[in-house]
């Protein structure tokens, strides 16, 4: 069975070299959704009873371990130094230096990395991340699936 939790952040970004408008400084409204495949849970009485994971503990996670760090941050790549020098110039600015130019790919690819640490399968129903799905707009997303990247 997969369950999918959607969470929308705040965030900015440059995409240094690339050939249009996202080489300028600029924000999107993201939106992530995290899949978790697992087995229903059927132990009677359990709060999860019926359930994968509760959607509310799938949000809790993703904000604890992800989206607590990139909701209003700037992404920015570690070899656009000017701008990382900038940043850090900045008292306090909640930056997120990654190790690649921050396109939709490569933010799901990270949000991929962290997340699949931080689902366990707590509940002995082998749970686990199976997709993230990251939306940079309402039409433009890229996903990292497991085994496919
Ligand atoms: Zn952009």
């Amino acid at each position: 069975m997969l369950i999918t939790r959607r969470l929308e952040f705040d965030a900015g970004h440059r995409i240094p070299h690339h050939a249009s408008q996202c080489r300028h400084l600029h924000g999107h409204r993201y939106a992530l959704e995290v899949t978790l495949s697992g087995d229903i849970i059927t132990r009677e009485g359990a709060p999860e009873q019926g359930m994968v994971m509760d959607f509310a503990e799938v949000r809790a996670i993703a904000w604890r371990h992800l989206v607590q760090a990139w909701d209003h941050a700037f992404f920015v790549y570690e070899k656009d130094t000017a701008l990382v020098a900038f940043l850090n110039s900045l008292p306090g600015h909640k930056t997120v230096v990654l190790g690649a130019p921050p396109t939709a790919e490569n933010l799901a690819l990270e949000a991929f990395r962290i997340l699949d640490a931080a689902y366990r399968d707590v509940y002995g129903n082998h749970l686990r991340l199976e997709r993230v799905r990251l939306y940079e707009t309402p039409s433009c997303w890229a996903e990292a699936v497991r085994g496919q990247f």
